[in-house]
């Protein structure tokens, strides 16, 4: 007769009871750390593999401990090897270390809203929008709300209350995941005033719309595709010229031009031409935290900040360091990654190569072609420098811990550094070769 180590009719007595289980000290700090529910589902599941025979009563402890989470927070960090600067599905823009050392400095108490010398109330958040005015000259005052899409909501809602928004055809325009910015405004009860057609609108297209409902003119920066051919749109200057204020999304929240990105439009430009109010993300070309800049003249932003709806779209304090730390300290992460040269990359690239290949892995250095993303500059090519990999590596690098995500083009996977930090190199060398 053959003998089960646990027979199968004691298994459930042979089951560690959950309390002795939560009980034991490596168990009791993982709750520290983790909290009860998650340890308590880690527990369980280890349960189900002794009443599976799977494994002995004993090992409970250490299967529970080889099930738990990293940590309480179930986003894992990622090495964003596409070559796409901002990747919407990556979480924008990495922080900068300043950025991270803020945030962490301000999640406990901290002096938001509170003037330690005198004891009493202040303005929220001023050190950041001290900072934006500072790199903002241009800007006679500066807000800050969630994003993008809640700064111009604050514009319709503020600026263009049951009136009409004059916007060209040509850019209504789809955000990502279905969301579109004429709906949006649309659904402040703004009317959108709709001038032009897709490729041509000039500016008496938007003369002739202008009367006396219009709240605002709207110009949005198509920043996520391209329209070529026999195309024309109005220069900022142009427009701010009629009798309308002027709104532009500029989009991707570059506050001076960039030599890298000429089509790109700046914030500092668009005020000097005359816009009334620019609005832009401070997680794409900036660098920073998710939030949304609205920088322009002082009785605009004046009711934009007093408008009730402005206290729904409000930046926590978190954001606020983060923000203040990406516009006053040292360069973030993004902006860094645009302004690195190809051979640059092409010299870490060959680092990483040599690693590898000395690991055993086939991998060989090629030139690439990079891109800003979703977030701004379409149809800008960057150019870059990649590891070469054998296409299977895509998918193991992706469940890898660091996950590395790179690109499939042509059969091979690339991972293009020039959206790498170059602090990563190293953790991706090492993830490649946790698989040779
Ligand atoms: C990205 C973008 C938005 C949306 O910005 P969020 O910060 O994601 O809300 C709006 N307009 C333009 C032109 C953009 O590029």
């Amino acid at each position: 007769m053959t003998e089960d180590r646990h027979p199968t009719g004691d298994q459930r007595r042979l089951v560690p009871r959950t309390d002795d289980v939560l009980a034991q000290p490596d168990i009791r700090a993982a709750v520290q750390r983790l909290g009860r529910g998650l340890v308590k589902q880690a527990v369980s599941d280890a349960q189900e593999l002794v009443r599976r025979q799977e494994i002995a009563p004993d090992g409970v402890v250490a299967a529970t401990l080889a099930g738990l989470p990293r940590s309480a927070n179930s986003l894992r960090p990622v090495v964003n090897a596409t070559g796409v600067l901002v990747h919407t599905n990556l979480g924008r823009a990495p922080l900068s270390d300043a950025a991270v050392t803020a945030v962490t400095e301000a999640a406990g108490h901290t002096d938001i809203e509170f003037d330690l010398a005198e004891g009493s109330r202040s303005p929220r958040g001023r050190g950041a929008l001290d900072g934006l005015r500072t790199a903002l000259p241009e800007a006679a005052d500066v807000h800050v709300v969630n994003n993008n899409a809640a700064a111009l909501l604050l514009c319709a809602l503020a600026l263009a209350p049951g009136q009409e928004i004059v916007v060209s055809r040509g850019e209504l325009v789809e955000i990502g995941d279905g969301f579109r910015i004429p709906d949006l405004l649309a659904a402040t009860g703004a009317h959108l005033h709709e001038v032009g057609t897709t490729n041509r609108t000039t500016v008496e297209d938007y003369r002739a719309a202008i009367g006396p409902r219009t709240g605002f003119v709207l110009k949005v920066h198509p920043s996520n595709f391209l329209v070529t051919g026999f195309t024309s749109a109005p220069a900022v200057a142009e427009l701010a010229a009629l009798p309308a204020p002027l709104v532009v999304d500029i989009g991707s929240g570059l506050l001076t031009a960039h030599s890298a990105l000429p089509d790109e439009p700046d914030a500092a430009s668009s005020l000097r031409a005359g816009a009334a109010v620019v609005t832009a993300s401070a997680d794409k070309l900036l660098g920073g935290p998710q939030a949304g800049l609205l920088a322009g003249g002082e009785s605009w932003i004046h009711r934009l900040r007093r408008h009730p709806a402005a206290r729904a779209l409000r930046v926590d304090k978190l954001t606020l360091a983060a923000l203040e730390a990406t516009v006053r300290g040292p360069i973030a992460r993004v902006p860094a990654a645009l302004n690195t040269s190809r051979d640059e990359l092409r010299r870490r690239v060959l680092a990483v190569v040599d690693t590898l290949v000395t690991a055993g892995v086939e991998a060989h250095s090629v030139d690439s072609i990079a891109a800003v993303g979703g977030g701004g500059a379409p149809g800008v090519e960057l150019p870059s420098a990649a590891v070469s990999l054998p296409a299977r590596y895509a998918e193991v690098l992706r469940r890898g811990d660091p996950p590395v995500v790179g690109r499939v083009e042509d059969g091979r996977c690339l991972l293009d550094l020039r959206s790498v930090d170059p602090d990563e190199d190293q953790l991706l060398t090492e993830a490649v070769r946790a698989w040779t």
